[in-house]
């Protein structure tokens, strides 16, 4: 019951059922159809046990018309042969079967009766449970707890839509329905005792957003504020290119954050190649100009090594020490960062998951950037801003995410988040041009690849497999978060399309096993386009090869001689999806694209389309494809707009998956569905405002009421 969160008689009382069964009629035997689920009554005639292939209990029973129907049992107990014997009575509920030998009952459910026992006068509920739970447990302990809820009128009127009915009558026809209620209203949720549930739900979760921005809003930052000729302008200087206006404004919209006293809690989502980076480094030049310390988080190490060497290139000719820190590096190194970290030597630290490690003190933190921040579950985010509590002033924090949220999602989840868009890429780029084929014409591609990197072209070819996590498999830290993550998400040897490849998915919940096949898949396919490609007119290889259980040393190795075109192709894992940036790659081919997520390939593609040359992904895939596969698949032929693609995410997968909500725990909506129930939204998030303003009281009663044993998570 733990598991499920049902604690309070309240969470009890919210426990709705998934469908319901109609226990309140008997139907006739004699009209029973093949594939009906039904209740019958009848009197035993016949019961034996039998010995056909394996022992069975066969019982054979007739209504007052005289049909008969047979029950067949491959699991009973004596107590049940010595039971049901003929003359007494049964009322039996089950799926029907009408084959040759007539109407049979496989493993119905069975209760003894007499002719006058009453019918249920309700349809009965079904819960969603869990393992070891019995169904007829938790009805009893619902009904109990149902029945002892505080269940009286919080809201002041207005506060919900007119004409729904009260909360009380709602919850008792729901988990209790009377025979005359439309199944069909129950089941797709219009019902109007539905309508007042998810009206409550997304009225409980709009006021406990405004609740959490109003807490942040008392919280104390350093004011950041941007010098005229200061480093940021200085960093400006150098950069070999223009910002982009939308670059520009949404650099202001950071400026104007980092000047206030408040915390900043503010959202940069840009397509991929939009250029985050920089906006980043800007705002983190602000921050160390005004004499504070910042920290970039990046969800892989070869993500945050490039990072690492943009911004020390960028930043150290104007003085500023920039510090690295991940779990794979030498005590000896790592010491050091931490010593240049507590001094404030180091005025930028870098790193991966490492940055958040108790360890980790910072001399004053002032601005904390995590990239990619789908990547991190929720207390990886809240560590990072827990670092500077002693201080009492709290750091400003930036989260970058390729991944855009629609417009309904960040109306819900995020009303607690500012959100800048970078919806403009640099000039210059051409879009990529997508193409889907079978595995069949696998060898056929290889050829195309030899002729492209005959003509100087760099390639990525991606191997679906779960990529470990690149630190544990370093002996080195992992976090609860990411454990707990890794235990509730992916099965390890899943594929990685199977885990859904979803927003929310932090790095480690990829598991941390590769299944030894997978690993063969990639190492087979480095030898055969190597054997394909050849060797360069230097004798050198041209071909290399880079997945996560490789040394960082390697790994970084590999990534260095492709980024300075040593080698034309890569055949890669996953390990690549994030951030990568090697603007002369302009060909990527994706295996057994049919595996991954949408928003996965989305990302994964946009390895490539980052320079002048005009880019190609290749998608292959192996027959047969499951619908959603074939809607991700025809969805990344047809767009290859980000915003376009998270729509598309969100409707073949439903917003609870999209927004990974099983792996993060964050509080999602368990009843209200944000395609089919906008018009409540609508109302709550204006009711949600009125309320705080006019009636707080019965705002906190009813975010207590709603959201008590999740509260802690709406705050990340
Ligand atoms: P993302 O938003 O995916 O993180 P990056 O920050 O990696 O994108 O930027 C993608 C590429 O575009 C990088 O090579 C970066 O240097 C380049 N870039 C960023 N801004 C501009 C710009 N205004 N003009 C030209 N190139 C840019
Ligand atoms: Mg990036």
């Amino acid at each position: 019951m733990q598991r499920l969160g049902l604690v309070r008689d309240i969470d009890l009382a919210l426990h709705l059922p998934l469908r319901w069964e109609d226990e309140t009629r008997l139907a006739p035997i004699g009209g029973l159809r093949d594939g009906q689920t039904a209740q019958v009554q009848g009197t035993v005639r016949e019961a034996r046990v039998e010995l056909r292939g394996r022992r069975q209990l066969i019982v054979s029973i007739q209504d007052d018309s005289g049909a008969a129907i047979t029950l067949r049992f491959l699991h009973f107990y004596g107590s049940q042969v010595k039971a049901w014997v003929p003359g007494v009575m049964l009322r039996v509920r089950g799926e029907v079967r009408v084959g040759l030998l007539g109407r049979e009952m496989v493993h119905p459910a069975v209760r003894l009766v007499a002719a006058d026992t009453p019918l249920a006068d309700r349809l009965t509920p079904v819960y969603p449970t869990t393992a070891q739970l019995p169904q007829a447990y938790l009805r009893k302990a619902v009904a109990a707890g149902l029945a002892r809820a505080q269940l009286g009128e919080i809201l002041p009127p207005g506060a919900l839509p007119a004409g729904l009915p009260a909360l009380r009558e709602a919850l008792h026809t729901l988990h209790h329905p009377p025979p005359r209620a439309s199944l069909l209203a129950l089941e797709d949720r219009s019902h109007p005792a539905w309508q007042r549930l998810k009206a409550e739900e997304l009225l409980a979760q709009q006021l406990s957003q405004l609740q959490a921005r109003r807490e942040r809003e008392q919280l104390r930052a350093p004011a950041l504020a941007a010098r005229p000729g200061g480093l940021h302008e200085k960093l400006l200087g150098v950069l070999p290119f223009q910002l982009t206006g939308a670059q520009r404004r949404v650099g202001e919209e950071i400026a104007a954050d980092l000047a206030r006293t408040q915390p900043m809690h503010r959202l940069l989502q840009g397509d991929v190649g939009s250029g985050k980076t920089v906006v980043a480094a800007l705002a983190a030049a602000i921050a160390i100009d005004a004499g504070w310390q910042c920290a970039l988080m990046a969800p892989t190490e070869i993500l945050a090594e490039q990072h690492f060497r943009k911004l020390v290139d960028w930043l150290t000719p104007l003085g500023v020490q920039v510090a690295w820190l991940t779990g794979s590096q030498r005590s000896k190194q790592r010491e050091a960062m931490l010593a240049a970290v507590a001094s404030g030597d180091a005025a930028l630290v870098v790193g991966t998951h490492a940055v958040i490690q108790d360890q980790v003190r910072f001399c004053k933190l002032g601005l904390a950037l995590i990239d990619e921040q789908h990547r991190f579950g929720v207390a990886q985010r809240l560590s990072l801003r827990a670092k500077l509590v002693e201080q009492r002033l709290e750091p400003h924090l930036l989260m970058m995410s390729a991944t855009p949220i629609p417009r309904t999602l960040a109306m819900t989840y995020y009303a607690d988040l500012d959100v800048s868009t970078l919806d403009e890429l640099p000039p210059g780029r051409t879009p990529i041009v997508t193409r889907v084929f079978a595995d069949s014409r696998r060898e056929e591609v290889m050829q195309r690849i030899r002729d492209a990197v005959e003509q100087g072209r760099q390639v990525y070819w991606v191997c679906p497999l779960i990529e470990e996590s690149e630190e544990s498999e370093q002996g080195g830290e992992r976090e609860q978060g990411r454990r707990g993550a890794a235990d509730t998400g992916a099965g390890m040897g899943r594929s990685v399309g199977d885990i859904g490849a979803g927003m929310g998915r932090s790095v480690a919940d990829t598991g941390a096993r590769v299944s030894r096949q997978a690993l063969q898949n990639v190492t087979d396919t480095h030898a055969l386009l190597s054997e394909v490609i050849g060797p360069g007119a230097d004798g050198q290889p041209r071909v290399g090869l880079l997945h996560g259980r490789m040394k960082a040393r390697d790994k970084a190795e590999v990534m260095d001689a492709f980024a300075a075109g040593r080698l034309a192709v890569l055949v890669a894992t996953t390990v690549i999806e994030v951030g990568v940036d090697v603007p002369n790659a302009s060909l990527m081919v994706i295996e057994h694209a049919e595996r991954f997520g949408l928003s996965q390939l989305h990302q994964l593609r946009g390895r490539v389309g980052r320079g002048a040359e005009a880019s190609t992904c290749v998608l292959l895939y192996s027959p047969p494809l499951s619908p959603t596969g074939r809607e991700r698949l025809k969805a990344m032929a047809e767009t290859t707009d980000g915003f376009e693609i998270a729509r598309r995410d969100l409707a073949i997968r439903g917003p609870g998956e999209f927004m990974g909500s099983r792996q993060s725990g964050e509080a999602m909506l368990r009843f209200a569905d944000l395609q089919q129930d906008q018009a409540l939204l609508d109302h709550a998030r204006e009711a949600a405002r009125w309320l705080w303003a006019e009636h707080p009281q019965a705002a906190r009663t009813h975010i207590e009421r709603w959201l008590a044993s999740r509260a802690e998570y709406l705050k990340a």
